[in-house]
């Protein structure tokens, strides 16, 4: 699937303590061991920031997990279809 990141969110944290967390509370999945995206093998994975791509009418935000570098990629990714995308709206997750 094809994920666009959302570059400069001041938003760093919530109150799970950081977005990987947020992710993983919500998603109710084991963090990958790799990076989802096609063929990256780093795992210092952080929780960023995404919308869907591939001219996906959805505008709503996700937390997917990344590395670091591809956190800072510009543009289009693509990632494998089993990563699990958990809402980054904390009125619909951990501030309710
Ligand atoms: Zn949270
Ligand atoms: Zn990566």
């Amino acid at each position: 699937m094809k994920l666009r990141n959302i570059n400069g969110t001041s938003d760093t944290t919530c109150k799970c303590g950081s977005w990987l967390l947020h992710w993983k509370k919500f998603g109710g999945s084991s963090l990958p061991e790799f990076c989802p995206e096609t063929g990256c093998v780093q795992k210092d994975l952080v929780g960023a920031h995404v919308q869907l791509g591939g001219g996906s009418t959805d505008q709503r935000w996700y937390i997917c997990p990344l590395c670091s570098r591809h956190n800072k990629h510009v543009g289009e990714l693509s990632v494998t279809d089993t990563i699990k995308l958990v809402s980054a709206s904390k009125a619909a997750t951990c501030d309710r």
